[in-house]
């Protein structure tokens, strides 16, 4: 069970991104996917989020089919997305752009125990809560991104670069509270050009090379090898 992917192909109008993809994210799972600039890692983020148009292969979570379902269905799944660059409302304050995460969840109480979830793992966004978004530092607006995903209650997070843009304290703090959320039993999945830290934390890991997987395994043994790291990882 969690989510399956076979032999994807995906891309823009008529470009193929992705050759023929295959990646598992089991049932509390954290897995990593990292590669350099432009390998086509956000490309499979978004396929499984239903932006990008598959060509071929497929997507499956819990057994049920992805490859076809429209983006606005994804989420139903209990599958979020953390995209590149945060994209949280700068001009809403920090409550309401967390609200909007749980745009499906319609219980009262389901709500604010969730909120209540949030406030614990990000004390900051609580003390914040009124406070316009835009103006927060760049790695509190990181964890309203989070914390927004984390308002679906989610099974499945996809994080699409989060330590991007943050210093290197922050990079740390961003990914001990990361496994605070697979803790509590949330299977990760991330892509990373921040190859160090996403072996780091991760279980496993997949390495991708123009829109393509080279190499998987677990993530302490990929990092720990001279050879791998010199030859796919450039650390
Ligand atoms: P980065 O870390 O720089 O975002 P990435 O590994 O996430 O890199 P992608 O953004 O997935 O890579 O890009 C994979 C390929 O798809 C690249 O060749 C890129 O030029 C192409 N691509 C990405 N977005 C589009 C788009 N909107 N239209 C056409 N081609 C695109």
């Amino acid at each position: 069970m969690g989510l399956d992917i076979k032999e994807l192909r995906a891309g823009y109008g008529n470009i193929e991104a992705l050759h023929g993809i295959s990646l598992q994210v089991s049932d509390g799972d954290y897995v990593a996917v990292v590669g350099a600039n432009g390998a086509g890692k956000s490309t499979l983020l978004k396929a499984i989020s239903g932006t990008v148009r598959s060509f071929g292969g497929t997507i499956s979570f819990d057994g049920k089919a992805l490859t076809r379902m429209p983006a606005h269905q994804i989420p139903l799944c209990r599958i979020a997305h953390v995209p590149e660059g945060r994209q949280i409302f700068p001009r809403l304050s920090v409550y309401d752009n967390l609200m909007l995460g749980a745009w499906l969840v319609k219980d009262p109480d389901q709500r604010s125990q969730r909120l209540g979830l949030v406030y614990d793992l990000f004390p900051r966004l609580k003390e914040r809560a009124a406070q316009m978004a835009g103006t927060l530092s760049g790695g509190e607006q990181q964890m309203v991104a989070v914390g927004r995903a984390l308002m679906l209650g989610p099974r499945l997070i996809m994080l699409d670069e989060p330590s991007q843009g943050l210093a290197p304290k922050l990079v740390n703090e961003m990914y001990e509270q990361l496994r605070e959320v697979h803790k509590l039993g949330t299977s990760v999945l991330l892509v990373e050009q921040n190859t160090t830290s996403a072996l780091k934390y991760s279980t496993r890991a997949y390495v991708m090379e123009r829109g393509k997987i080279i190499l998987s395994g677990l993530s302490e043994e990929l990092r720990d090898k001279d050879e791998i790291r010199r030859a796919y990882l450039g650390i």
